[in-house]
């Protein structure tokens, strides 16, 4: 289990989840933030941070929202791989 941000973020990057993560596993891409599936030790302290409701346990990610669980993944072994937010 990890938490997994969804579309909500999309054009938002609040970046508040950033700031209380213990193990600084939330990183940036091009359009929203992403969290390491590998590194996420499951604390829940990003959830209630987001203004926009865009992070889910994995468990309790919206229907609609599933495509998001392997985006989160997979987007770490892409070509353009998200980086360090940028403050
Ligand atoms: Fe970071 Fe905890 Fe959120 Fe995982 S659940 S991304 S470790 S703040």
């Amino acid at each position: 289990m990890t938490y997994v941000i969804v579309e909500a973020c999309i054009g938002v990057k609040d970046r508040s989840c950033v700031d209380v993560c213990p193990v600084d596993c939330i990183y940036e891409g091009e359009d929203m933030l992403y969290i390491h599936p590998d590194e996420c030790i499951d604390c829940g302290a990003c959830e209630p941070e987001c203004p926009v409701t865009a992070i889910y346990p994995e468990e309790d990610v919206p229907a609609n929202q599933q495509a998001y669980i392997a985006k989160n993944k997979e987007v770490f072994n892409s070509e353009n791989p998200p980086g360090r937010p940028k403050k």
